[in-house]
C-alpha cells in the first residue's frame, strides 16, 4: 500500500492553493454572486478538471484523484467557500452527467462552455415533496413530437439564478417510479422558465439558492441525457462525483481551520502561558487533526474505488458522512479554540460552521448516508 501523491499530483496541488489565496474576495459585493471570481476559476481550469482535453481547451482530463487532491487545494486557499460550492454543483452534478451520459453532438456544443465556465449550469431535481425520496418526482415531462414537454417546480436549484442550463430530471412515467424517471439539459432561456428571488442563507453566501418553475418548457429530445428511463441512473452517478469532489473542497477547508487554530493556540496568552498548553485545548486540536484525517483517507478511498470501477456506494457514502460530521465539529472547535474572536463574523472564524452545516443537508443528508451505508452492511 503507498499513501504517496506523485510529484505532478503535489503540484497542482501546490499550484491550486497558492491561486486559491492569492485570489481576493474583499473587492466581491457580498451576497451576490461573484463573477469575476468565477471567471478567475474558469481561468485556472476549475471547471474543467476532469474534462478530456478534446472538448475543451479548458478540460484536463484529470483521473479523479488527482481532481480531487486540486479541489483540496483550492478547498484549503479559498475564503470564498460558497463560489467553490457553486463550481462543484456546475461541474460535477451538471458537466459531468453531460461528459458521462450525452451525446457525442451535445458534449461537442455544450462541454466547451461549461468547462470553461462561458456558461453556468445548475441541477434541478428536488422539489417541494421530493427531498431526501425522489423516487416520485411531480415535474413531469412528456413526449409532443422531436419535443419534450416539461411542467413542474423544483426547490433549491444551486446556481438558479446564474444558470445557462439546467440538468432537470423529470417523471416520464409515473408507473415506473425510478425507471420512470428521465434526465434533460433544459436550456435557460427557453420560453416558460421562471427563477424565484435567491433564498437568504445560513452560509456559502456567494452561491446562489433558487425555485425554478417550468411552464410547458419545450426541450428537443436530443437534449435528453441517456434515454428515457435512464434518469435516476443518471443522478446516481452524479452524486457519486459530488460527493467525492465537492466534499475534497471541504478537507481542503477544514486543514486551514486546523492550522489556524494551531497557530493561535501558539501565541495566544492567558497569564504567562499560551493557550496550547492547557490541555483542554491542545487536546480539542489533536481531535480536530484525527476527525480532519480520518475523513481524509475516506474521501482517498472512495475516489480510488471509484477509479477502480468497482461498487463504491458505501465508501463514499462513509467519505460524505464522515466529511460533513467533521466539518460541522471543526467549525465549532474552531470558535471554542478563539473563544469570543470566533464568534465575530469580523474574524472569519464563524463561516466554517455557516458552511458546514449546509454540507450534512445536500448532496444526500448524513441520515440517507447512513441508510446507505446500513443497506451494504446488509441491515436494511
Ligand atoms: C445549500 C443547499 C444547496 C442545495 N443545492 C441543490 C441543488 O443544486 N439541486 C437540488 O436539486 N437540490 C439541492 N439542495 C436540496 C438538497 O438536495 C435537499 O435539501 C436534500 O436532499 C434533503 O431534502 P429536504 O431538504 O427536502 O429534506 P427531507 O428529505 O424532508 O428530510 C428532512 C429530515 O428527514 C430525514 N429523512 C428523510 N428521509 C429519510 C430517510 N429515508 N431515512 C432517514 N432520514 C430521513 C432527513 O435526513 C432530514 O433530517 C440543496 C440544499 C442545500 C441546503
Amino acid at each position: 500500500m503507498n499513501f504517496e501523491w506523485n510529484e505532478d499530483q503535489l503540484e497542482l496541488f501546490e499550484h491550486a492553493l497558492s491561486f486559491a489565496k492569492d485570489l481576493d474576495f474583499s473587492k466581491f459585493p457580498q451576497g451576490e454572486f461573484p463573477m469575476e471570481a468565477w471567471r478567475a476559476l474558469g481561468e485556472f481550469g476549475y471547471f474543467g478538471l476532469p474534462i478530456d482535453a478534446k472538448y475543451s481547451s479548458a478540460g484536463s482530463g484529470f483521473d479523479i484523484l488527482t481532481t480531487v487532491k486540486v479541489l483540496e487545494g483550492l478547498g484549503q486557499g479559498c475564503t470564498d467557500t460558497g463560489i467553490l460550492f457553486a463550481g462543484a454543483a456546475h461541474t460535477f452534478a451538471c458537466a459531468m452527467p453531460i461528459y458521462e451520459h450525452g451525446s457525442e453532438q451535445l458534449k461537442q456544443k455544450l462541454l466547451p462552455l461549461l468547462a470553461s465556465g462561458e456558461k453556468i449550469a445548475a441541477n434541478a431535481i428536488s422539489e417541494a415533496e421530493a427531498g431526501s425520496d425522489i423516487g416520485k418526482l411531480t415535474t413531469k415531462a412528456w413526449r409532443d413530437g422531436d419535443y419534450y414537454v416539461i411542467k413542474g417546480a423544483k426547490s433549491y436549484v444551486t446556481n438558479g439564478s446564474v444558470a445557462d442550463y439546467f440538468v432537470l430530471y423529470a417523471t416520464t412515467n409515473e408507473k415506473f417510479g425510478y425507471l420512470g424517471q428521465t434526465a434533460f439539459v433544459v436550456p435557460a432561456d427557453l420560453p416558460g422558465i421562471d427563477v424565484g428571488n435567491s433564498y437568504k442563507k445560513l452560509g456559502l453566501n456567494s452561491a446562489q439558492l433558487n425555485q425554478v418553475f417550468f411552464d410547458e418548457v419545450k426541450v428537443h429530445k436530443d437534449y435528453v441525457l441517456g434515454s428515457e428511463g435512464q434518469g435516476a441512473r443518471i443522478f446516481a452517478a452524479s452524486m457519486d462525483w459530488e460527493r467525492c469532489c465537492l466534499f475534497a473542497l471541504f478537507i481542503g477547508v477544514m486543514q486551514r481551520d486546523l492550522e489556524r487554530c494551531i497557530d493561535y493556540a501558539n501565541t495566544r496568552k492567558q497569564g504567562d502561558k499560551t493557550i496550547s498548553k492547557f490541555q483542554a485545548v491542545s487536546h480539542r486540536i489533536a481531535d480536530m487533526e484525527v476527525r480532519l484525517q480520518s475523513a481524509r483517507l475516506l474521501l482517498y478511498f472512495a475516489a480510488w474505488q471509484k477509479s477502480q470501477n468497482v461498487d463504491n456506494t458505501k465508501a463514499v457514502a462513509s467519505s460524505k458522512l464522515a466529511i460533513s460530521e467533521a466539518f460541522v465539529q471543526s467549525g465549532i472547535d474552531s470558535i471554542r479554540v478563539h473563544g469570543a474572536l470566533g464568534y465575530l463574523q469580523e474574524s472569519g472564524v464563524d463561516s466554517s460552521i455557516r458552511d458546514a452545516l449546509g454540507s450534512v443537508l445536500f448532496s444526500g443528508t448524513s441520515d440517507i448516508q447512513r441508510e446507505l451505508i446500513c443497506n451494504r452492511l446488509g441491515l436494511l
